[in-house]
């Protein structure tokens, strides 16, 4: 196991952000990942998780043990006449794996394309995008309990699975270091072209024959014209998770504004946070050299030499501004550290 010492996280996070780790290790096995939690024991330092950086917001060096999970590996583990079992390492790279997905011809995770990170952080918050979410496709999960070890499994009841959150997030937090994930996925597609501009891209793509590899397609071209790629302009995509509010308070906000986007589900309506702050000003707004996406206003983004705390700050001021004109509280989807 190699250690290193006071290296910088800039190449690691996708926002760019230029703090340094104390100690950094790379995990390409579960005994590296045990070694690790003896080191940081014998260090009495914490042990901080990294997958591909994504979903991460650095504000402050870290005096911590930062190891990244680099387990690799896909394996074909079960197959029945409809479905296929397949174990990825938690260090595999998402949109790689979705590629591999659709050249064997397995289906479930095409909408999914394009999402950046690992496979092991796509249960931590049931990464979701163009209708589907993880926890579609997810079968199972192995992970190193932090205390005792061990290695466990977790079923999909056991991950509590909901809106960009898993039991991972609340209940278990920081207790497990996830290593495989095992997803079910369908030899027959059942395609989900209803949602966003799928359609209407596959139309403009002269696509008549869907197929697993054209929703990807399309997926992949629909992202790249919205999102800002994090090799260009550092970002971790969306900020702030979509909130849900209640019947009344949604109809009180379409008697001031008739034209609010909802979407209504269980719990009541869900409003497009992206709308929210375009409403509030925010849309485009530049602060030295942090700012709000000039396209799309859910991307807090770094230009270039920008400070994780300033990120931070503004998304403070982003949801303040919000609560006061709709008296909504916007949560992060992204982690601080
Ligand atoms: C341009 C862009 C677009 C995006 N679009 C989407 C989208 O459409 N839908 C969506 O859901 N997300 C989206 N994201 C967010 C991000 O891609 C996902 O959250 C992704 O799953 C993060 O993976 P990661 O490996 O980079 O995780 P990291 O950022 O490295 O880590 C995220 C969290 O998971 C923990 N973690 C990571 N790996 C493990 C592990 N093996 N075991 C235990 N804990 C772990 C970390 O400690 C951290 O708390 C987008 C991000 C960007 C930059």
């Amino acid at each position: 196991m190699n250690i290193q010492e006071n290296i910088s996280l800039k190449p690691f996070n996708t926002f760019g952000i230029d703090k340094k780790a104390r100690f950094f290790i790379q995990a390409t096995s579960e005994n590296d990942i045990l070694q690790a939690l003896e080191k940081a024991k014998e260090l009495n330092l914490p042990l901080i998780i990294l997958g591909g950086g994504s979903n991460i917001l650095l504000t402050k060096d870290l005096n911590a043990i930062v190891l990244k999970i680099e387990i690799n590996g896909i394996q074909l583990v079960k197959e029945t006449d409809e479905e296929v079992f397949v174990e990825v390492g938690a260090g595999e790279n998402w949109h790689e794996f979705v590629l591999h997905c659709i050249k064997n011809e397995w289906a479930g995770v095409e909408n999914l394309s394009l999402i950046p990170g690992t496979v092991g952080a796509s249960p931590m918050q049931n990464i979701g995008a163009y209708g589907i979410e993880i926890k579609e496709v997810f079968h199972c999960l192995k992970a190193i309990n932090r205390i005792t070890g061990r290695e466990e499994i977790f079923f999909w009841e056991d991950c509590r699975f909901g809106y960009r959150e898993s039991v991972f997030k609340n209940d278990l937090k920081d207790q497990y270091i996830i290593t495989k994930v095992e997803f079910k996925l369908k030899k027959k597609p059942t395609f989900h072209t209803e949602y966003g501009a799928i359609a209407h891209t596959l139309e403009e793509m002269n696509i008549t024959e869907l197929s697993i590899k054209s929703i990807s397609d399309a997926v992949i071209k629909i992202r790249q014209s919205k999102l800002p790629d994090p090799k260009v302009i550092g970002n971790a995509g969306s900020f702030f998770k979509n909130p849900t509010i209640s019947v009344d308070r949604f109809e009180k906000i379409k008697s001031n504004y008739p034209m609010v986007p909802g979407f209504p589900n269980d719990e009541g309506v869900k409003i497009p946070a992206a709308w929210l702050i375009e409403q509030s000003g925010w849309k485009g707004k530049t602060f030295g050299k942090i700012g709000v996406h000039k396209l799309q206003p859910l991307v807090l983004v770094n230009y270039g030499g920008g400070d994780g705390k300033e990120i931070a700050e503004l998304s403070k001021q982003i949801q303040a501004s919000i609560e006061e004109k709709f008296g909504i509280l916007l949560h992060a989807e992204v982690n601080f550290l």
